[in-house]
């Protein structure tokens, strides 16, 4: 059986890196995976890819969508043999988001989550500012915003709600 020449296990692994980075959380399309942290590792062995995300938190009903989308961005890419690895240890923080992460959060109006700050009690510990004015009087409105992943929070300084990204 005539094998087809491959690609070096090195560049198979840069080609599925950069495809798979670039796929979008399902709940917060302006960030990636890669910007998340929950890409946790692109590894290939034998001419074999497998891609390991790590939820953002156990149940997050997002990751069976994010492993459909790892899986096409592969097949985008031309790489056909692939699995995806779902770790649930050690758990994802939220730590793990990139600043390039924290950055486009801000951006978008959501308050990132702070550096460190996972882990903690988060509500009544440290203030959350404002992502539109920078004021830290804000308040809590309700523990679930759009996703379960947001919570729904008012500054009082400018009136305006926003969500903050929840620490884990
Ligand atoms: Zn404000």
């Amino acid at each position: 059986m005539v094998r087809c020449k491959r690609a070096s296990d090195a560049a198979l692994r840069d080609l599925a890196r950069r495809a798979v980075e670039q796929v979008a959380d399902p709940e917060l399309p302006v960030l990636t995976i890669a910007d998340l942290g929950v890409l946790r590792d692109v590894t290939v062995r034998d001419g074999r890819v497998e891609v390991v995300i790590t939820p953002t938190y156990s149940g997050c009903p997002a990751m069976d969508l994010i492993e459909v989308e790892v899986a096409r961005a592969l097949d985008r890419a031309g790489i056909s043999e692939s699995r995806v690895r779902t770790a649930l240890s050690p758990a994802w923080t939220t730590d793990w988001i990139s600043e390039e992460g924290r950055r486009k959060l801000q951006e978008s109006g959501i308050a990132p989550p702070r550096p460190g700050a996972a882990g903690r009690a988060l509500f009544g510990r440290h203030a959350v500012c404002c992502p539109r004015c920078g004021s830290a009087s804000t308040r809590l409105l309700s523990e679930f915003g759009s996703t379960a992943c947001k919570a729904l929070w008012r500054c009082d300084a400018c009136r305006e709600p926003f969500e903050y990204f929840k620490c884990y």
